[in-house]
């Protein structure tokens, strides 16, 4: 059997906050404003991972209000969604992700995101793919306010 999982997440983009994807920290002059690390990205594969297996989602299991997720490591979250995934039976086919940020350009850090969200999750390279979208200057993506990120994944068991 196969299952599809669509996750999305939006956070504000502040001064003072490092940009985290995927585990990755990005060198830029802002960051995500949340309570945890503000990983959209893994917010997003974590929600999709939940969504394929029928499991709730990230509000749901970390959250906002409980003070154990403040600041909360991101990939640790999402590995401990994805061990509820495995335990249902289910594995990761893929991942594929668009992330949608005015700036920086994120082609020169492509494959340490990829390689990050491979070793959280213990999955092929080859299992993950992200791409980035600018917001062509419109809206708050293209005005350096946000940035979103939709993940998509596929399970089997
Ligand atoms: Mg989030």
């Amino acid at each position: 059997m196969i299952r599809i999982g669509l996750g999305y997440d939006l956070h504000r983009l502040v001064e003072g906050r490092r940009l985290m994807l995927g585990g990755v920290q990005i060198p830029h002059d802002k960051g995500e404003d949340a309570h945890s690390d503000g990983d959209v990205l893994l917010h997003a594969i974590t929600d999709a991972l939940l969504g394929a297996a029928a499991l709730g989602d990230i509000g749901e299991l970390f959250p906002p209000s409980d003070m154990r997720w403040k600041n909360a490591d991101s990939a640790a979250l999402l590995g401990t969604a994805y061990e509820r995934v495995l335990r249902e039976g289910w594995k990761i086919v893929n991942l594929d992700c668009v992330i949608a940020i005015e700036k920086p350009k994120l082609l020169p850090y492509r494959t340490s995101i990829r390689e990050s969200i491979s070793s959280i999750l213990h999955i092929p390279l080859d299992a993950v793919f992200i791409k980035a979208k600018t917001g062509e200057q419109l809206g708050p993506i293209g005005e350096q306010q946000a940035v979103e990120v939709w993940a998509n994944c596929l399970l089997e068991r």
